[in-house]
This record gives structure tokens, C-alpha cells and sequence, in this order.
């Protein structure tokens, strides 16, 4: 189990996210920012709604390493 916070991700705030992969905490992620309506938020959901496949690709790419380094 790793905790992967909201700021980890690449967002604006500190809520934190469980999971045993790395794809069940961007899932958990991925649900707090499309329940998020502030400003903050706003580049993180523009980037969920509009995001190309590639673009997700890429993120997943990147995130892996913040997963990685994880204990
Ligand atoms: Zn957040």
C-alpha cells in the first residue's frame, strides 16, 4: 500500500490517496480532481477532459517514477 498526495500528482492541494497500484491511486486521483471546482484545480481537469491519449500516456510515464520512488 502507497499514499500518493494530490500535490505528488502534480495538483494544487495535499489530499492524500491509497492504493496497492499505481492505477488505483490515479483512479482515486483522478475522481478528487473532477470533484474539485476551484481555480486550482482547473489546469489538472481541463487536462483530464480534453487531454489527448498521448498526453495521458505521458503522464502515466511520469508518474511512474513518483510511484517508484514510494516505500
Ligand atoms: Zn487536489
Amino acid at each position: 500500500m502507497k499514499t500518493v498526495t494530490c500535490r505528488e500528482m502534480g495538483g494544487p492541494c495535499d489530499m492524500a490517496f491509497e492504493g496497492e497500484t499505481m492505477y488505483e491511486v490515479a483512479g482515486k486521483g483522478g475522481q478528487h480532481i473532477m470533484t474539485t471546482t476551484d481555480a486550482a484545480h482547473q489546469p489538472m481537469r481541463d487536462q483530464m477532459k480534453n487531454g489527448t491519449e498521448e498526453g495521458k500516456k505521458e503522464w502515466f510515464v511520469w508518474f511512474k517514477t513518483v510511484w517508484d520512488k514510494k516505500v
